[in-house]
């Protein structure tokens, strides 16, 4: 009986799946599985070879298109897996292994890569892999051990034109699945958030560049294993078909098939096809080489795709989120938040001078004092976005979660989508095998914490724009998303900057509504606030700060009645 309703619920999950593209791409690729009957030795080998070419591609689009990272070393990563494949075949290693190995290799390339240059802005990024590319390229020409200088490494024998083409179109397809996989698991959502706000993605405990080498490695593997069996298709292992060129069409490839679906980089790959043949009628008419005009036309192509800001040909299709039973957040015993004599300057500035507070479960500390005191960068410190210079900072068990002055939604992502973002360091079964394989154990867990999602944007106000981008959102909504999203974390303690800036009273009210709810769940909630209204409504205690320095601590009437306070600031203002 059990068997046959888990079954059944399989079925509808397939089916829920189950959409126009998968029976599109399921047909495409029987009907490509059977082009060898039809077609000639060459022409077999030349498809091959594009294959090859696309499913390097469709590793670059994790990368370039899911992580948003302008990475032009993909070419470097096909080379350094034929360089090994080639050494191995030459020695009568079996394909399989020596594409395994090529992969290896690949991974370790991109793993190297990755961590070298993640933490670069986008152009330093881009530059710094396009010199990866050639010196990798100048590295095979040059040292002739490695890949048989001009001659090149010859690779005899192996498997025919038309088995060639097989594998490849294996290859492409696999790739493909690991890209929709990993592109719907935790691990895309992560990096579309990062994607999109970095700052605020990380203040809710994405770790930006752990996924990002993640995902650079995993698609260094798919352009080794890509490269190691292109190097037996060629028969030879020639240094020339690996200059920085490569890279750049691959990037090209992507960029314009589009980055952000599975089928992007294939539907790139039949451009840049097209793109040869008029390199040729080019080549023809103006007597330049057919090769060079290729290389022309792809510049050109790539300057108005960037320029104009094009996503490319194929657009992502939107994610299907499957419900389930809701586990709600199991928070852990909320002990407060100390910080003790902290300390942190900017150069000569210091913006905070022996700090001492506490922010307690159950109660709102209110924050408050002008601007350029000191109130972000403390709720950065306490939030260990920042380290601070001196005294010590005890952080409660169950985490604390920071929201951003700003607001600061990731305008593709959904809210429920945003939830997954925040909820992902409560998954254990998301890791990047499991999402690459999606086993039943992530999908029913996903289930879990999309219901999760759903009860608690519920809870916010915000069920009925459950599935709706944010960033077509109302800001009182994005604003109350934010807090959402910081409580789905599952931290006890949450710091909260400004989250009636710019509100109207009406809004004000929603937020501090959701404020004091959250209070009466157990949650300490530290709050920087500017309106003393807002402020005297809100808090069970008021901690206000002047250049960095606490002067009053207490509760709202005493802090009120303090003299210094009035006179440092607040003597417009009554509290
Ligand atoms: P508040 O949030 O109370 O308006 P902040 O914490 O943002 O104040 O800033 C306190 C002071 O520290 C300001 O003078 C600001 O210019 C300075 N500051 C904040 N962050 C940095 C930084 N990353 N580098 C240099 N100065 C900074
Ligand atoms: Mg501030």
């Amino acid at each position: 009986m059990r068997t046959a309703a888990a079954l059944r619920d399989a079925g509808r999950d397939a089916l829920a799946l189950w959409r126009l593209r998968t029976t599109v791409g399921a047909l495409a690729l029987g009907i490509a599985a059977f082009a060898p009957l039809a077609a000639s030795d060459a022409r077999a080998a030349d498809l091959a070879g594009g294959l090859y070419l696309a499913a390097a591609a469709v590793g670059l689009a994790l990368a370039a298109g899911v992580a948003g990272l302008p990475c032009l070393a993909q070419g470097a990563f096909v080379a350094v897996g034929a360089v090994v494949s080639a050494h191995l075949l030459a020695h009568g290693t079996p394909t399989v292994l020596a594409a395994l190995a090529g992969g290896t290799a690949g991974v370790l390339a991109g793993g190297t890569v990755g961590i070298a240059f993640v933490r670069l802005p986008p152009a330093g990024f881009a530059a710094a892999t396009w010199i990866v590319s050639w010196l990798v390229a100048l590295a095979l020409q040059s040292l002739p051990w490695l890949l048989g200088g001009a001659q090149g490494i010859v690779v005899a024998g192996g498997p025919t034109p038309s088995q060639q083409y097989e594998l490849a179109l294996a290859l492409t397809a696999l790739s493909m699945l690991a890209y929709t996989a990993l592109a719907r698991a935790p691990i895309g959502l992560a990096l579309a958030a990062a994607r999109e706000r970095e700052a605020a993605a990380r203040a809710l405990g994405v770790r930006t560049a752990r996924l990002r080498v993640t995902v650079i490695a995993a698609g260094g593997g798919i352009a080794g294993v890509s490269g190691a069996l292109a190097v037996q298709l060629a028969g030879v292992g020639d240094p020339a078909s690996y200059g920085p060129f490569l890279s750049f069409k691959l990037l090209v490839v992507v960029l314009v098939g589009g980055g952000l679906a599975a089928f992007g980089a294939p539907v790139g790959v039949l451009v840049l096809g097209a793109l040869s043949l008029a390199a040729d009628a080019l080549g023809t008419l103006e007597h330049v080489a057919a090769s060079r005009a290729h290389e022309l036309l792809a510049a050109i192509m790539l300057l108005g795709v960037v320029s104009l800001g094009w996503e490319g040909i194929v657009r992502p299709a939107r994610r299907e989120r499957l419900g389930g039973d809701s586990a709600l957040p199991q928070r852990p015993e909320t002990a407060p938040l100390t910080a003790v004599d902290v300390g942190k300057s900017f150069g000569e500035l210091a913006a905070a001078t022996d700090v001492s507070l506490e922010v307690e479960p159950g109660r709102i500390t209110a924050l408050v004092g002008p601007n350029g005191s000191g109130k972000t960068t403390l709720l950065r410190l306490l939030a260990g976005t920042l380290v601070a210079d001196t005294g010590r900072i005890d952080r409660a068990e169950g985490g604390v979660a920071r929201t951003l002055q700003s607001t600061a939604v990731f305008p593709s992502l959904t809210p429920v989508e945003h939830l997954l973002v925040a909820s992902a360091a409560r998954r254990r079964r998301s890791g990047f095998l499991r999402s690459l394989l999606a086993t039943p154990l992530a999908r029913a867990e996903e289930g879990a914490f999309v219901a999760e999602a759903r009860h608690v944007l519920g809870q916010f106000g915000l069920a009925t724009q459950a599935d709706v981008p944010a960033g077509a959102l109302p800001v009182s909504d994005q604003r109350l998303l934010m807090l959402a999203a910081a409580y789905a974390t599952g931290a006890s303690i949450l710091l909260v900057d400004e989250p009636t800036a710019g509100a109207s009273t009406g809004e004000a009210r929603r937020v501090i509504a959701q404020l004091l709810r959250l209070r009466d769940q157990g949650l300490g909630l530290l709050v920087v606030e500017h309106n003393l209204g807002v402020v005297r409504n809100l808090a069970d205690r008021i901690i206000v700060l002047d250049a960095g320095r606490v002067v009053a601590d207490g509760p709202p009437d005493e802090v009120a009645a303090n003299e210094r306070v009035r006179a440092a600031y607040l003597g417009r203002q009554t509290l």
